[in-house]
């Protein structure tokens, strides 16, 4: 990204923060770049996730736990004159106008134009061939905009920045950075240069499972040897098994589905609903998309309901000329609807068991731990404690949510005696040509 893009798009971030952090935000001080070893607040922890982002570090002075957290939908969408948005603010402009909207594009993070999962793509946005990029692949959006995968992640990333350091009250230059384990070397390439084009240094890359292990403090249990990690998130679902020994974790097994998560749910759940409208009104919606959106959302919200209850409502105001659908929708009937997809979740971790040759001896897993959004429907807890014998899994942790899991591990390693980690989930993989990320 050319410096004077990468200005406009932390300037973008600046206008978009809550109208509370502004006067924090305009006294941010250009300090020099601290000199390792690094103070407290000097790094911070960043997930680039498929539908969300988050953000995740230490304050001023704060010893204990991390003190901030913030998430972001993975949303950037440009205005009618060209303006660029992100986050919410992407995602609610993209309910009105889908097509100048971009997003899941951490699918194709280092992944050639020519690739058959970027070929298989199919987004409201294009997928172009982009000379200038050294994959070939990038967005057209909005019609005028082409650009490079990285830069699009760089806008999620400068985002959550400008959160960090609007919070801290002070700029901030290092970041570690998660990603996930069945990420080839090109993807986390892409991702470090989504990092460095968002104007932060990387300092240590960490696999999202280890990170989710050491959010569980598991580096701290010299009993655990054998851990799975089954990461559901909004799009990419993903099982790892992790092998501990004095707090460093390596990965012996992974699996994942990248077209897997919460959004099939919701579609599913969608499309019940559409059959419904057809059957009672003899009308298709499945055409007018600021309708579908609607109904998708309202979808996603009775799922996450459900995680907690055994019905919820699904209403849409006037969904077909002046009828509004106002519809109970059970658990059973949910689980019911999306067997499948719960099976297929199955199917990943039974894949990583296999492939980490624990399959057949499953009471060698010492720790189950969920992670991710979806992981709170109850379905998959009880098919995944069901496929251990009826274990206990871990899911969030008392002060962490499962989808705030990961980020959380990251901003663990972003302390600066966090070096007492030496390297954790990072030595073992040799990444790119030189890159140190210990
Ligand atoms: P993540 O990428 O980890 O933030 O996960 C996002 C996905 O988690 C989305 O599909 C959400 O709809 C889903 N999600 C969030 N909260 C819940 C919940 N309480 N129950 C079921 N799914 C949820």
């Amino acid at each position: 990204m050319a410096n004077s893009d990468r200005i406009a798009v932390l300037l973008i971030c600046l206008q978009l923060l809550p109208s509370g952090f502004l006067g924090h935000a305009a006294a941010l001080m250009d300090s020099p770049l601290p000199s390792r070893p690094f103070r407290l607040g000097s790094v911070i922890a960043v997930r680039l996730g498929n539908t969300r982002s988050c953000v995740s570090g230490y304050g001023n002075g704060h010893a204990g736990a991390p003190v901030f957290r913030f998430c972001i939908p993975s949303w950037v969408a440009f205005s009618d004159d060209g303006a660029a948005l992100v986050g919410e603010a992407a995602k609610d402009h993209a309910a009105a106008n889908p097509q100048a909207a971009v997003f899941g594009f951490k699918r194709l993070l280092g992944k050639t134009f020519g690739h058959e999962d970027v070929q298989r793509e199919s987004f409201p946005y294009k997928i172009v061939y982009k000379e200038t990029s050294s994959t070939g692949t990038g967005i057209q959006v909005a019609k005028k905009q082409l650009l490079h995968v990285e830069d699009v992640a760089a806008m999620v990333l400068a985002e959550l920045k400008c959160r960090a350091e609007a919070f801290l009250g002070h700029k901030v230059h290092y970041a570690v950075l998660t990603v996930p384990s069945y990420f080839r070397d090109a993807s986390r390439l892409a991702a470090f240069d989504a990092v460095t084009s968002a104007g932060l240094e990387p300092v240590r890359i960490i696999d999202e499972p280890t990170a989710a292990a050491l959010a569980h403090g598991l580096h701290e249990n010299e009993i655990t040897k054998n851990v799975l990690v089954l990461h559901v998130g909004g799009g990419t679902a993903e099982a790892t098994v992790l092998v501990h020994e004095d707090g460093v974790f390596e990965a012996i097994g992974t699996w994942h589905d990248a077209h897997l998560g919460g959004d099939d749910f919701d579609r599913r759940t969608a499309n019940h609903f559409l059959q419904l409208i057809r059957e009672k009104h003899s009308v298709d919606i499945g055409n007018d998309t600021a309708k579908l959106w609607k109904l998708r959302a309202e979808c996603e919200r009775a799922k996450k309901e459900l995680s907690d209850r055994d019905v919820a409502r699904v209403s849409v105001n006037s969904i077909v000329d002046g009828v509004d659908l106002f519809e109970p929708l059970t658990r059973a009937k949910f689980e019911e609807l999306n067997h499948d997809l719960f099976g297929r979740i199955m199917s990943v971790v039974d894949k990583a068991m296999v492939g980490s040759e624990l399959a057949e001896k499953k009471e060698l897993v010492d720790e189950i731990v969920l992670v991710g959004g979806s992981s709170r429907m109850p379905r998959i807890q009880e098919l995944i404690s069901d496929y251990f014998g009826g274990r206990q899994v871990r899911i969030g942790t008392a002060a962490v949510e499962p989808d705030e899991a990961v980020v959380h591990g990251g901003a663990l390693l972003s302390h600066p005696t966090a070096g007492g980690y030496e390297c954790l989930g990072g030595e073992r993989r040799q990444f790119g040509a030189s890159t140190d990320l210990c």
